[in-house]
């Protein structure tokens, strides 16, 4: 995985209620070729973010149910860390300040230049990449990205560097679904579905499932049947 560029081809979710705004924002993004899905309400944004993995939420400030602020807290308190860029009409020192607070990665005023848009957004794809440091982990399991090793509970694991890969990705989408369409596309770089992969995919996370989890009471890698995976401290 290239840890230091942003992803190829990103997941961005656009919740925008003005009908005009929301179409032009996805269309300007889809021709960079980003894969774009959109809401026109928090609540419709909320019920999308619990299903789906993006790797960047543009979020409009004032909506007509729960507003930007109410969506962002709830999608903070469920430890997602998914960056977030505030779009407002309002553009006082307060509501910078409150919604930075709430947890937006940055905060653009209406009305904005499309450019300005995207130069954003590609600055905060690539801001986790570079400032998350070399360690990630979930629970009692540590991964060192640059010595690419992994360690649970004080132990040394033995990986393959593919499987190295496949950690790495579920840790960095961890707490999200995670498609076994992703890793085709993310980990083994197939830019075209290629549905045979599917069962090299599935033992390759059955031998990480076994060298991570083993018969360990607290699973952290779980299969969601027939949707994907998903890496996290609990249940799924
Ligand atoms: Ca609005």
């Amino acid at each position: 995985m290239a840890h230091s560029s942003p992803p190829i081809h990103p997941r961005i979710l656009i919740v925008e209620d003005e009908a005009k705004t929301r179409a032009s924002l996805a269309e300007g993004l889809q021709m960079e070729g980003w894969t774009v899905a959109t809401s026109a309400s928090g609540d419709e944004a909320l019920g999308f973010l619990a299903k789906e993995s993006c790797d960047l939420v543009v979020l409009d400030w004032m909506l007509p149910d729960r507003d930007g602020l109410h969506v962002l807290r709830h999608l903070r308190e469920r430890g997602r860390q998914t960056p977030v860029l505030m779009l407002t009409a309002r553009d006082s020192v307060d509501d910078r300040v409150q919604g930075l607070e709430a947890g937006a990665d940055d905060y653009l005023a209406k009305p904005f230049a499309f450019a300005e848009l995207l130069a954003r957004s590609r600055a905060l794809l690539r801001r986790p990449m570079l400032s998350s440091g070399a360690f990630l982990s979930c629970g009692n399991l540590q991964l060192d990205t640059k010595a690419r090793t992994a360690v649970r509970a004080g132990q040394q694991i033995a990986l393959t560097p593919r499987e190295v890969d496949i950690l790495e990705y579920l840790l960095r989408y961890q707490g999200q679904v995670v498609t076994r369409e992703m890793l085709e596309r993310d980990v083994w770089k197939q830019p075209r579905r290629f549905s045979s992969l599917d069962n090299v995919i599935d033992v390759q996370i059955m031998r990480l499932r076994k060298k991570i989890d083993g018969d360990r009471a607290d699973k952290l890698i779980h299969t969601l049947r027939g949707i994907g995976y998903r890496m996290g401290n609990e249940s799924p």
